[in-house]
Parts: structure tokens; sequence; C-alpha cells
């Protein structure tokens, strides 16, 4: 662990620039997320395989039922996507009273919207605004919402997003066509397998009258990680 990571933890801006790193506490180097002091050649040379290896063996002892695993990737891989987030980040534009509780304590908001579940337990809604832009990484692995966004992207999952994240994240903004107002300071959140980040972007411009259903349409996946930014209609 480096001087990074005392920075993260300090939550407090490095010489970096006008970014801060805010590591929750529960992600402690005590909590089993943190394995990565392993050393990297013991992993598996074909992680593929060795999870295959361990649902058969599983499926055999009767311990796990194939169907079910089927069932639970199809749910987040295709039923569940980012339009859960979205309907989060509509309702939030549309309800002063909904996006106070929900920046206040997400966790009851979400789960009396029925968005709550594995890959979601406990999870903390950060806002957009001129001043601040919030963006998500998962440093050490690819910690992610499910319940509102489904699976992750790949790039999420690389080791390049997750290095440069943290190093240089105006410039991953910038290729993700994201430049934002010098003035604006940007804060990086590493997700934890205890904490995962949602970001309410901002509200475009010109889309007063519109409803939570066409607001929806405005709302990207990448825009709740924070490498985007919500669609002007
Ligand atoms: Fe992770």
């Amino acid at each position: 662990m480096g001087g990074i990571y005392a920075r993260m933890r300090a939550g407090a801006s490095g010489p970096l620039g006008d970014w801060t790193i805010v590591r929750h506490a529960a992600h402690d180097p005590a909590m089993p997320h943190d394995h990565h002091d392993h050393p990297h050649s013991l992993l598996p040379s074909d992680p593929a395989l060795r999870v295959k290896a361990l649902e058969t063996i599983l499926t055999q002892k009767g311990l796990v039922d194939p169907a079910a695993l089927d069932e639970i990737i199809d749910t987040y891989e295709n039923r569940i996507g980012p339009k859960n987030g979205a309907h989060v980040v509509a309702r939030a534009w549309s309800d002063a009273a909904f996006r106070a509780a929900l920046l206040a304590d997400a966790d009851p908001v979400l789960a009396e919207m029925g968005y709550y579940g594995r890959q979601g337990e406990h999870m903390v809604v950060v806002e957009n605004t001129g001043d601040v832009h919030n963006m998500v990484v998962c440093t050490l692995c690819s910690c992610y919402p499910w319940p509102l966004l489904g699976i992750p992207p790949g790039w999420y999952k690389s080791d390049a997003y997750r290095a440069r994240a943290v190093r240089e994240p105006r410039k991953v903004l910038s290729e993700f066509g994201v430049t934002l107002p010098q003035d604006t300071s940007v804060r990086v959140w590493d997700s934890t397998a205890e904490v995962r980040y949602l970001v309410l972007p901002q509200r475009p411009a010109g889309t007063d009258g519109m409803d939570e259903a066409a607001l929806m349409d405005l709302v990207t996946r990448d825009s709740m990680i924070g490498c985007g930014l919500a669609v002007a209609p």
C-alpha cells in the first residue's frame, strides 16, 4: 500500500491536481475484499477454466443448481440493465424530496423501488453539480451496483481504467468525450464489495417540461458511473 492509499484514506487533495479520492472507511485492508497482497503468480492461469471446474464440482455435490446459476446470470445480463438506475435518476430530477432522501440514505429509498439485491446491498448516491463531478471505479476488482446498472462493462473491469481513473481522471473523462469546466473538481469514488456508488448526473438544460419516462431516456449507463453526461433532449 503506497502513498496513494494514504491520500485516499485521508480523502485529501493530492499534488496531482484538483481531484480527491474518497475511499469508504468500510474498505479496510482487513476486509475480505482486499486480497491483492496475494502474489499474482498464485492466480489460476485461466480463471474461466477454474470457475468451470468449481461449478462442476459444486453441481456434482448438489450444492448448486446450474439452472439457478443460469437464471442469475440471465437476470443481471439481460433483464436488469441500466434502466433501473435511469429510473432512479429521472425520479430524483423530478422530485426534490425523493432526491434529498436518496442522497441522505439511498438504501431504504432504493429498496422501496425494488432495486435491492446482491451486489447492491449498500449503496451511496453522489450528485454531480457545477462544482463537482463524481466518477466511480473499483481499483481492486470490479465492484459495481448490479441491481441498478446490471453487469459492469468490460472497460470498467480493465486494468487500464482501474489504474487511470485514479491517476488521471480528467484524461480518462476526455477519452469518454467528457470535458469539464476547469473550475469543476473531479471526485473519484473507489467502490468496494461493501459500498457501491451511483452517480446522479446533472439534469440537462431544456428538459423542464419532461416527465419521468422521457427523462429516463436521457440517462446513459456511463453517466451513472460518472464517465459520461446525461444527454440533451
Ligand atoms: Fe471490486
